[in-house]
């Protein structure tokens, strides 16, 4: 228990994030009701890759990003798209997005999504263990390869920069490249081996491993629809839903990319865009399944093995949170994966599209209302928040306890901007 005051605590959402928060919060033996419209885990963190690195922490606005905006206006079914429709609401946030990948930004933001990376990846491997979840995770690492030894040393200075705050990683040559990945596509000469990097062998099974725990610990999950919340004369003082009213002594904000509407009512007006991404599942492939996450750079995209078959991710599309999924993309996600693997089964595969909640800078919001001290917030988590969310959960009960928090918040204020 800590010592800390025990509280009824409400979060809404029941993501990933959401749910190591509420697990973190249980430990310390609150009251702990976690509010979603869906069943645990069936938005963002449903489909994701999988990937929980611990030092892989690279932001989406890189250095020179600028140069290749006009590319991606282009190519609506490239690997990071705008649709056009959307531009006029993004401008904004676009605008912050391009100012984050200057070099002194993107080192600062680097340095500090790494420390929130690596803390989570040390708390997972905690939370994992406690859940009786170490089964759902493989620690084989992931090798980003490339087509030639210049290709590779082209991206070698952002190489060097996870280097320089931790990454493990090993530069790896065509023979001991195909040594240990034998079902390498062809064409593909060289790699760079990161160890310290597992991955869910299904992602969806996390949340909801999470969920059961969380309930066997005594924590209540509700199927409901938050529709207000209810200001007292110090706060939020209760959640109305689509089944009635719901009394709390502290919230938690951890809507993923529905977040925004929530802190807006709470006092802050947030930069959340959601970047939608699309996976193809190929559940028979008939190929030698991968033995590590692969990053295939020059598609710019990834392939996980999993429980169920061989996931195709990595894509980007900012299309307006609500617009609808533009199914072209998995197509041409399949299309690219036949390139790469002639033989391969595209038949039968499963489709899906999820909108991730992303921050122009790629730092989450992680911290306390500096409007009502008795909200939390935990959302914008971007393209890593199945990696992150065990440190968000422990810095969720650290504030709420009170306690010194693990690491420094104020990058993850949400009145940074
Ligand atoms: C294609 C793809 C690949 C990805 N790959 C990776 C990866 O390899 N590694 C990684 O770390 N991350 C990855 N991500 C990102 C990751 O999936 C997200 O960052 C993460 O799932 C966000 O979790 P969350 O809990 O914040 O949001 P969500 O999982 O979206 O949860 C938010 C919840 O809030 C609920 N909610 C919203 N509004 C309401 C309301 N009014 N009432 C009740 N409930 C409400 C929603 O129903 C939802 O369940 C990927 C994402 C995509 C799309």
């Amino acid at each position: 228990m800590n010592g800390g005051t025990i509280r009824k605590v409400t979060v809404i959402g029941a993501g990933v994030v959401g749910l190591a928060a509420a697990v973190a919060l249980r430990r310390d033996g609150h009251a702990v009701t976690v509010i979603d419209r869906l069943p645990p885990g069936e938005a963002c963190s449903f489909g994701n890759s999988g990937a929980m690195p611990r030092n892989h922490a690279m932001p989406m606005s890189t250095p020179g990003i600028l140069r290749k905006v006009p590319g991606y206006l282009l190519d609506p079914l490239g690997p990071l798209a705008f649709r056009w429709r959307h531009l006029p609401a993004l401008a904004p946030w676009l605008v912050t997005f391009l100012q984050s990948s200057t070099p002194k930004r993107f080192d600062h933001i680097l340095t500090t999504l790494t420390r929130l990376m690596q803390q989570s990846h040390a708390d997972w491997s905690v939370l994992l263990k406690d859940a009786g979840m170490t089964d759902r995770v493989r620690e084989n690492g992931a090798l980003s390869i490339y087509r030639s030894a210049e290709a590779r040393e082209a991206a070698w200075p952002l190489w060097r920069m996870l280097i320089e705050r931790g990454a493990q990683v090993e530069r790896l040559d065509e023979d001991a490249l195909r040594a240990i990945e034998p079902g390498l596509p062809a064409g593909y000469r060289c790699a760079v081996l990161e160890h310290d990097y597992r991955h869910a062998t299904d992602s969806h099974r996390i949340p909801a491993g999470l969920a059961e725990y969380f309930q066997r610990q005594g924590g209540v999950i509700r199927r409901e629809t938050v529709s207000e919340i209810e200001m007292g004369p110090h706060g939020p003082r209760a959640l109305r839903t689509n089944q009635g009213e719901h009394p709390l002594d502290l919230l938690v904000v951890a809507a993923g990319a529905w977040s925004g509407p929530f802190a807006a009512r709470l006092g802050h007006t947030v930069p959340l865009e959601a970047a939608r991404g699309y996976h193809v599942t190929f559940l028979d492939p008939g190929v030698t399944m991968p033995n590590h996450v692969l990053f295939v750079t020059d598609m710019r995209l990834s392939l996980t093995p999993m429980e169920k078959g061989l996931r195709v991710g990595g894509n980007v599309e900012f299309a307006g949170l609500g617009a609808p999924p533009d199914f072209r993309r998995p197509a041409r996600q399949i299309e690219n994966v036949r390139r790469l693997f002639p033989h391969m089964r595209a038949e039968p595969h499963t489709k899906w599209s999820g909108d991730r909640p992303m921050m122009p800078d790629s730092l989450p919001v992680i911290g306390r209302s500096p409007v009502h001290r008795n909200v939390l917030y935990a959302f914008g988590h971007g393209q890593y928040g199945l990696a992150l969310a065990a440190a968000t959960g422990r810095l969720v009960a650290e504030l709420a306890a009170e306690r010194p928090t693990a690491l420094d918040l104020s990058p993850f204020r949400i009145d940074r901007f």
